[in-house]
C-alpha cells in the first residue's frame, strides 16, 4: 500500500569550507540563534540540530563542522560527524563563500564527498552582500553548472537575511512526503546545558586570539534550575596548558569576567530566566589527543 500524506519532512545537513555561514544561516532560518558563530574557523565542533517546521513541511537540520584534513583526535572526531550527517541526509546543502570563491574552492576530496551521496544537492552561494554588484555572480553560477553536480544554486546572504527564503523554497521542493518527526513547537532535540555550554564557548572564541580557542573545551558541569532567586550554572572552561590558563584569566581575572558577563546575558535571553553564572578554568594536558578525555567530553 502507498500511503499519501499530506505533509513533507525530512533531514537536511549543512556542510562546506570552514566560515562559508552554515551556521549563520541555520541560525537565519530558525529565526533564532542555535548555532554559535564566530569569524574563526572550526567553531562548530559537533553536530547541531535544528528544527524548522511551517504550515505543510518539517526540516530537520544537521548543521556541520566545516570540512577540513584532521590534525588532532578532535578534528577525526568533527570529520566523523560530518560524514554521519551526510549520511543522514535526506538533501544536502552545500554553503559556499562567494568572497573567497574561486576555481579551486571545491577540492577534489569534496568533490568526491559530494558525488557519494544520491541525496539531492542544493549550493547556497553566501556572502553576496559582500559584492559590490550582484551580477558578479553570474559568471560563478555558470563555471559552477558545468560541474554538473548541484539540483539548484542561490545566491543569497545568511548575515543580512536576503534570499534566505528561496533556500527554503528549494529545499522544500526535494523534502520526501512524510508526516513530521517532531513536535511543531520544538527546535532542537539537543539538550539545554549543550547550547549553554557554546555560549560560552563562543565568547572564548570571539574575545582570545591565537590558539586559545582552538584549545578550550567548555564543560557544564552544574545546572540547577530554581523556583525562586537565579538558576545556578557552572562551567569549567578547559585548556591544554598552564600558559593558556593564565591568558585566559588574564590580569586580575579581568578577561575571565568578561567571558563570564557576556556569556550569562546570552545564556540569559536564551533560558528566560536570571542565571547565575560561575565559570572555572581547568588544564587537562593536550585533551584534544587524549581519547579519555575526548570521550568525557562527547567526541
Ligand atoms: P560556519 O563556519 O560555516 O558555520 O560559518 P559561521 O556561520 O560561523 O560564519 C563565519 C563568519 O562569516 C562569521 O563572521 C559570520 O558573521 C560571517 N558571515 C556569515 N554569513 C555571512 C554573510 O551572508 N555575509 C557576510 N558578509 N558575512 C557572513
Ligand atoms: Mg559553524
Amino acid at each position: 500500500m502507498i500511503e499519501d500524506f499530506e505533509t513533507k519532512a525530512g533531514y537536511v545537513t549543512l556542510i562546506g569550507r570552514p566560515n562559508s555561514g552554515k551556521s549563520t544561516l541555520l541560525n537565519s532560518i530558525l529565526k533564532t540563534k542555535l548555532s554559535i558563530v564566530s569569524p574563526k574557523p572550526q567553531t562548530t565542533r559537533k553536530r547541531v540540530m535544528g528544527i524548522f517546521t511551517d504550515e505543510e513541511s518539517q526540516m530537520i537540520f544537521l548543521d556541520t563542522p566545516g570540512l577540513l584534513d584532521p590534525k588532532y583526535g578532535m578534528q577525526r572526531s568533527m570529520m566523523g560527524f560530518v560524514n554521519d550527517s551526510i549520511e543522514e541526509a535526506d538533501i544536502l546543502v552545500v554553503v559556499a563563500d562567494l568572497e573567497k570563491y574561486n576555481e579551486s574552492y571545491f577540492n577534489d576530496r569534496f568533490l568526491e564527498t559530494l558525488k557519494s551521496s544520491e541525496a539531492p544537492k542544493i549550493l547556497v552561494l553566501n556572502k553576496i552582500d559582500t559584492f559590490k554588484d550582484s551580477k558578479q555572480v553570474l559568471p560563478i553560477l555558470a563555471s559552477i553548472s558545468q560541474l554538473g553536480l548541484f539540483d539548484e544554486m542561490v545566491p543569497i546572504s545568511a548575515l543580512k537575511n536576503e534570499n534566505v527564503h528561496n533556500v527554503i523554497g528549494c529545499i522544500k521542493k526535494y523534502l520526501p512526503e512524510s508526516p513530521f518527526f517532531y513536535d511543531p513547537e520544538q527546535l532542537s532535540t539537543q539538550p539545554e546545558r549543550f547550547f549553554i555550554s557554546e555560549l560560552v564557548r563562543e565568547k572564548v572564541f570571539n574575545f582570545y586570539g591565537k590558539e586559545i580557542p582552538f584549545s578550550s573545551e567548555v564543560v557544564i558541569t552544574e545546572f540547577k534550575e530554581r523556583d525562586t532567586g537565579k538558576w545556578y550554572i557552572s562551567a569549567d572552561i578547559v585548556v591544554e596548558r598552564n600558559s593558556q590558563k593564565i591568558i585566559l584569566i588574564g590580569k586580575d581575572g579581568e578577561k575571565i569576567k568578561k567571558v563570564g558577563q557576556n556569556a550569562r546575558l546570552e545564556i540569559e535571553d536564551h533560558l528566560q530566566e536570571e542565571v547565575f553564572l560561575e565559570l572555572f578554568v581547568k588544564v587537562r594536558k593536550d585533551w584534544r589527543n587524549n581519547p579519555t578525555y575526548l570521550r568525557s567530553f562527547g567526541y
